[in-house]
């Protein structure tokens, strides 16, 4: 089988309503839908985040796409390094595996959906094996005010969620208030974890933790600068809260600097940051020798990387039990089958070839226009 052409679309999928971060306010998710195209007439899909300019990832995607032209779907590894070398390390720049990593993540999804429905298998079935049924998602509350997060935790809590997460990081007051508000909201016996998304140092994260320590959270995620492990493991050496690294880590190179610097309790990885499936596996299989547990991480994504997401995840036994999906938040989205909504915290292993979803090409139109207005407005 070869590799006959490659197709990139920009979407953006609205939010049903705004998101709120220590980093700002998010409206949708920005994606470029990869294809790829095969002489056997397979197509495998995946999506690579597009934000803040779907033109230029297309423009990445482009030259990428040029790497795979007639070449076997099959070589997914040797094909992605490749396309690494020839984007970003041919002409002396040497290294850009964060920014290569969300490029290339859309066309390594894709290589993998190839690949399983080539074979009639879902893809967790060619990386190993499925060592769980079913994956486990924290319930992430949204909202500005705290009364605003708190009635979305209760809403989850109720939903049967046992990890309620949300955003901090967006002022001190409003953070212990938001933290004390979701406390009384979900009852005594749900677990809280927080991020403050890299807004403290180490003296403030440390102030913080004392206050959140009254509420009984279990856990504080990335709360300081993404490119200091150093911090992070200054942190975690005195505080009574188990930290989790988010944006310290995007290759397994990171994650072992993490581990071998006792920085964390928790790495939270994502497709997005790994370049696919087979990054996130070996970021998980360097915990997993730390005895440290990874966290599926969400970006703005649709159903497709939800469900690439649970393919990698199936195979790892170091999975944690509090994992996060974005499809909440989703105006709608551009995969019509399975269902992606967890019924009380849960999403089966999906069992589908390749990926194992279908797309929904009508709201691939909504999207693709939905992208066409918000650019003309900028
Ligand atoms: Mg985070």
């Amino acid at each position: 089988m070869k590799i006959t052409s490659i197709k990139t679309t920009p979407l953006l999928v609205p939010y049903s309503k705004p998101y709120h971060w220590a980093q700002g306010v998010i409206e949708g998710a920005g994606v470029v839908l990869v294809e790829v195209h095969t002489d056997e007439g397979i197509v495998g899909y995946g999506e690579s985040v597009s934000t803040p300019s779907a033109e230029a990832i297309v423009a990445y995607l482009k030259h990428a796409a040029q790497v795979c032209i007639n070449r076997s779907p099959f070589q997914n590894a040797r094909l992605m390094a490749d396309a690494y070398h020839a984007l970003f390390q041919a002409f002396g720049t040497c290294s850009s595996p964060r920014f290569g990593g969300r490029v290339l993540a859309g066309l390594e999804m894709a290589l993998w959906d190839v690949a399983g429905k080539a074979v009639g298998r879902p893809a967790h079935e060619l990386m190993g094996g499925a060592v769980h049924d079913e994956i486990s998602y924290f319930g992430f509350a949204q909202g500005d005010t705290a009364e605003e997060v708190a009635a979305d935790a209760s809403e989850l809590a109720a939903a049967g969620f046992e990890v309620i997460y949300f955003k901090v990081g967006r002022g001190d007051g409003l953070d212990i208030e938001t933290t004390k508000a979701v406390r009384t909201a979900i009852g005594p016996d749900k677990r809280i974890r927080v991020d403050p998304n890299e807004q403290w140092n180490p003296i403030h994260a440390g102030r913080m933790i004392r206050k959140l320590m009254e509420y009984d959270v279990e856990a504080v995620e990335q709360p300081t600068h993404c490119e200091s492990v150093a911090a992070l493991a200054q942190v975690r050496a005195s505080s009574p809260i188990a930290i989790s690294a988010d944006q310290v880590v995007f290759t397994h190179f990171d994650a072992y600097d993490v581990c071998r610097q006792s920085a964390a309790d928790l790495i939270v990885i994502g497709l997005h940051e790994t370049g696919g499936l087979t990054g996130l596996a070996k970021v998980a299989h360097i915990a997993e020798a730390a005895d440290i547990n990874i966290c599926l991480h969400g970006l703005y994504e649709t159903g497709i990387t939800t469900c690439a997401a649970n393919q990698v995840a199936a195979t790892i036994p170091n999975l944690d039990d509090a994992n996060q999906h974005m499809n909440r938040f989703l105006a709608w989205d551009i995969v019509k089958a399975p269902d992606l909504r967890p019924i009380n915290g849960r999403l089966p292993v999906l069992k589908g070839a390749g990926l194992g979803f279908q797309i929904d090409w009508d709201n691939v139109e909504r999207a693709k226009q939905a992208h066409l207005n918000s650019a003309s407005i900028l």
